[in-house]
């Protein structure tokens, strides 16, 4: 085919260049003769141009090009080919799109699409009943304007996805939803929100059935434990025979009371997103404070506890939470740690923010109990447990004081040489005074 069309020209140039040489010797004006041969080609190709140009611009999507020889038909047939192979390939693409889009429209999932900026590009019909978004008016705005949730505007900008987030609908607060969101390309994000009122409303009420539950067994508890103390107190009056009953019974009702104590405080800590209060702390003064509860506590067993605390860096925050999360950690290096074992506290700052560790030298946890170790009620071994009459709520009050304060723990621990236990905090929660 290439060859024909390459032929077809060689003959037809030799033949014109023939012509003007004929007309050439006839006439004896050779150098006119060509000129007039090489400017009637020229014409024909200026005019095989014009007709490729008007079919370009005017023709019909099926249209076939015009009819052409050699060369210039070459190109005709090979533009008019490559548009047909477009064509297809674009309609195979549209047809792609269009199933892809009838597919998340049927979704009772929102989808969305950000572009680099974060804005939206694209959304599904799930979108706009869960999210309020209207076609004509928020294409192309940026998301935060749509879902002004100051934890949203905080959570995409924090650029990390890996856990889902909850929040009310910006059209009803009892519709709750969950975002996840996705980085792909370049920058660009696909949000996915689903409907999950459902399943907040069933944790709600697990959360209401745990904190009244607490609540109401609160003052029996109370009444029993008062009558057994004044029991106690008179024990010349008590029949020996049943000391060693109302003993443990006093023993047990104080754990009772320490765990209903605990849910309680679990309970207010899921209640809100963050501390009402935010007054910088001062944290080296609460540590010391704590490491002395931590002494008593040790009482014979003799650990030798040391604080080394930045008196610079406070914390902003609630007091209250951060005594219960500290003395949670430096409690149980005390628990878990064998007599005189050393402890060492030590809370200082550095360019991403603050980090309080508690070091021990004690019995350590085996790797594989660490990513659950802060889960409700779950314990490396329930006999060492009991033992130290722990409540197993301690690093689940840790693990959400600290999300209070968007900080997180980290755990490095190794079976029979220690633990450390440390608390990160974001350079946004610190104070620093000028030294
Ligand atoms: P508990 O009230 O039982 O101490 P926590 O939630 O405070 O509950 O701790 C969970 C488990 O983690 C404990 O049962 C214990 O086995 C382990 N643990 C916590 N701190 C330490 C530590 N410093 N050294 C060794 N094990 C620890």
């Amino acid at each position: 085919m290439n060859q024909d069309w390459r032929g077809a020209l060689i003959r037809r140039l030799l033949l014109l260049v023939g012509i003007c040489l004929l007309l050439g010797a006839i006439s004896g004006q050779y150098a006119w003769a060509l000129v007039l041969g090489l400017g009637a080609y020229l014409c024909w190709t200026l005019h095989q141009l014009l007709r490729l140009h008007t079919w370009l611009k005017h023709h019909q999507p099926d249209e076939p090009p015009p009819d052409s020889s050699g060369l210039w038909g070459e190109v005709f047939d090979s533009i008019y080919h490559q548009q047909r192979n477009e064509q297809r390939a674009r309609a195979r693409l549209q047809a792609v799109i269009d199933r892809a889009q009838e597919s998340t429209s049927a979704l009772k999932d929102a989808v969305i699409m950000l572009d680099s900026d974060g804005n939206l590009e694209w959304w599904n019909p799930a979108a706009e009943t869960l999210l309020g978004l209207k076609t004509l008016q928020d294409s192309g705005q940026p998301i935060g304007n749509l879902v002004r949730h100051p934890r949203f505007k905080e959570y995409f900008a924090r650029n990390n996805y890996l856990e889902p987030l909850e929040l009310p609908s910006p059209l009803s607060d009892s519709l709750h939803l969950q975002f996840h969101i996705t980085q792909y390309g370049n920058q660009e994000h696909l949000v996915l929100v689903r409907d999950v009122t459902r399943l907040h409303q069933l944790e709600q009420m697990r959360k209401d059935f745990v904190a009244n539950v607490s609540h109401e067994l609160r003052t029996p508890l109370t009444v029993i434990s008062g009558y057994l103390e004044t029991l106690l107190d008179n024990v010349e009056a008590v029949n020996p025979r049943w000391l060693r009953a109302l003993q443990q019974m006093q023993q047990q009702g104080g754990r009772m009371q320490n765990l209903l104590n605990d849910l309680l405080l679990l309970a207010k800590l899921e209640a809100t997103d963050y501390p009402s209060d935010n007054q910088p702390v001062a944290v080296d003064l609460l540590l010391l404070s704590i490491k002395n509860d931590a002494q008593a506590l040790s009482g014979e067993r003799q650990h030798r506890i040391s604080l080394e605390a930045d008196p610079h860096l406070k914390l902003k925050g609630s007091e209250t939470e951060l005594r219960s999360a500290f003395s949670n950690l430096v409690f149980n290096a005390v628990k878990y740690t064998p007599n005189e074992g050393q402890i060492h506290i030590r809370w200082s700052g550095d360019e991403h923010g603050a980090r309080l560790a508690v070091q021990d030298n004690g019995l350590g946890i085996e790797a594989k109990h660490l990513p659950r170790l802060t889960e409700r009620f779950y314990r490396v071994d329930s006999s060492r447990a009991s033992n130290t009459g722990g409540t197993g709520l301690g690093l689940a009050i840790v693990k959400h004081v600290l999300l209070r304060h968007r900080a997180h723990l980290d755990i490095d621990s190794r079976v029979g040489q220690g633990s450390t236990f440390i608390c990160h905090f974001p350079g946004t929660q610190v104070v620093r005074r000028g030294k």
